[in-house]
C-alpha cells in the first residue's frame, strides 16, 4: 500500500482503526478497502455501537477484513451489515488488481493472488528487486523516516528517494513500491533494520501536506464536473433548511435530553434519545437532527442552561460537555456570554451557612470527594475574609 493511501484511509475511518492495524492489502485494492471500512463504520455509527476493524489482510488472493464486532456482542442487524459489506468489497477485490487496481483475475499457483496481465508480467521483477535490495531497502526507509521528521511533515517517498545503481526505471518503481510499503509496516508496528522504534510516535503524528484547493479551482471544477456536486449541495441545502428552520426544536430537544441524563444520573446515548424525538421524519432527516442535538449539546450551551437552574449535577454537566472541572464549566458560561446564576463562591457560602446541604454543594459543582470539597469550602470561605 502507498503511504498516502494507507493514511487517506486511517484520516476516514480513524475512529475504528487504531494505528497498531496494519493495512495488509496492496495499493490497487485501496479504494475497496476505504470504502468498505468507511461503510462499516457507518453501519455501527448508525446503531449506536463501536466497533474496531481488527485485521484487514490479502490471503492467497482474497480480501480479508476482521472486526471485534462479534467479541463484543454488536446487534446481529449489525454484525450481519457488516459481513454484507466484506462480502461486497471482497467481490470486487476478487477482480481488482491488487497491485495496480485495474480488471484483474485471480491467478492459481503457490501464492494465489489477483492481478491484472501486466502486473503479472511484472511480478518475477518486482520480486527479484524486493530480495535483491532488501539493505538498500531498509536504507531507504531509514532515511525517508529521518527526513521527513527532521521536517515534521511527510514528504513524498518518491522526492526523498534516489535510484539506486544498477537499476532501470522499472526497477526503481518496484523498489518504490516496496519502501512505500515497509513504511507503512513499520507506521503500524513492524520492524525495520536500524530503524529507532521510539521513533514511530512521532512519525504517526505526521501527515503530507496537502494543499487546499482555491475557490476558483472549485468553481471550475463545479463547471466541469457539476455530477459530483449536485449531490453534495442538494445535502447541504437540506441540512441547512432543517438545522435552521427547526433550531427551536433542536434546542427544546438538547434541554430535555439533559434534563432526562439530570433523571437517570447518567449519560444516555444521544443516538437513541434522537430516534425517539423524531419517530415521524425519515431516515436521512432525522439523521440530520440528531447530528444537530449533537452539535449542540457539545456547544455546552443547553447543558450550562439546565446546570444554572440546579436542575443536573455538576458531574453530569462535566460529562456531557466533557470538561474536567467546575471550573470548565464557568468558562463555558463565560464564552458564551451567558448569566451566571450561582458562583463557586456562592456555593461554599451557602454551604458555610446551612442554606445548602452539603451533599447538595458536592452534587451542583460535580465534586465526587469530601476532602476535596473541604479544601474547595476553605479556599473560597478564607477568600472571602
Ligand atoms: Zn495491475
Amino acid at each position: 500500500m502507498r503511504l498516502e493511501h494507507d493514511l487517506a484511509i486511517r484520516r476516514a475511518v480513524g475512529s475504528i482503526l487504531s494505528d497498531d492495524s496494519a493495512l495488509g492489502v496492496g495499493t490497487g485494492w485501496h479504494r475497496i478497502v476505504g470504502r468498505a471500512l468507511s461503510e462499516i463504520r457507518e453501519a455501527a455509527d448508525e446503531a449506536g455501537v463501536h466497533i474496531a476493524i481488527t485485521h484487514v489482510e490479502s490471503r492467497r488472493g482474497s480480501l480479508v477484513i476482521r472486526t471485534d464486532a462479534l467479541a463484543r456482542r454488536v446487534p446481529t442487524a449489525v454484525a450481519d451489515a457488516i459481513s454484507e459489506v466484506w462480502l461486497h468489497a471482497s467481490d470486487r477485490a476478487g477482480m481488482t488488481c491488487e497491485q495496480c487496481g485495474a480488471l484483474g483475475f485471480l491467478i492459481n499457483g503457490d501464492e494465489p493472488r489477483v492481478r491484472c496481465a501486466r502486473c503479472e508480467s511484472e511480478q518475477a521483477a518486482r520480486d527479484a528487486v524486493r530480495q535483491g535490495f532488501r539493505e538498500q531497502i531498509a536504507e531507504a526507509c531509514r532515511y525517508c523516516i529521518g527526513v521527513c521528521l527532521e521536517h515534521g511533515r511527510l514528504l513524498p517517498v518518491e522526492n526523498v528517494v534516489i535510484q539506486v545503481a544498477p537499476m532501470d526505471e522499472t526497477g526503481h518503481r518496484f523498489f518504490l513500491d516496496e519502501v512505500h510499503e515497509r513504511l507503512c509496516w513499520w507506521r503500524a508496528g513492524s520492524w525495520i533494520e536500524g530503524v529507532d522504534e521510539a521513533l514511530r510516535t512521532r512519525f504517526r503524528k505526521m501527515d503530507f501536506h496537502r494543499v487546499q484547493a482555491t475557490a476558483e479551482e472549485w468553481s471550475i471544477a463545479r463547471v466541469l464536473f457539476p455530477e459530483d456536486f449536485r449531490e453534495a449541495d442538494a445535502r447541504n441545502a437540506l441540512i441547512e433548511d432543517q438545522r435552521t428552520r427547526r433550531a427551536g426544536e433542536i434546542r427544546s430537544a438538547a434541554l430535555a435530553y439533559v434534563r432526562a441524563c439530570a433523571r437517570e444520573r447518567r449519560v444516555l446515548g444521544l443516538e437513541d434519545f434522537g430516534q425517539r424525538r423524531w419517530p415521524r421524519d425519515g431516515a436521512v432527516k432525522r439523521k440530520i437532527m440528531i447530528d444537530a442535538l449533537h452539535d449542540d449539546i457539545a456547544s455546552g450551551v443547553p447543558v450550562m442552561d439546565v446546570w444554572q437552574r440546579f436542575e443536573v449535577s455538576g458531574t453530569i454537566a462535566r460529562r456531557l460537555v466533557g470538561a474536567s472541572s467546575y471550573g470548565n464549566l464557568y468558562r463555558i458560561l463565560r464564552d458564551n456570554e451567558m448569566p451566571v446564576a450561582f458562583r463557586p463562591g456562592d456555593i461554599a457560602r451557602w454551604v458555610h451557612d446551612g442554606k445548602l446541604r452539603r451533599e447538595e454543594g458536592m452534587d451542583i459543582l460535580g465534586i465526587e470527594s469530601g476532602p476535596a470539597f473541604d479544601a474547595f469550602l476553605a479556599a473560597w470561605l478564607a477568600g472571602e475574609q
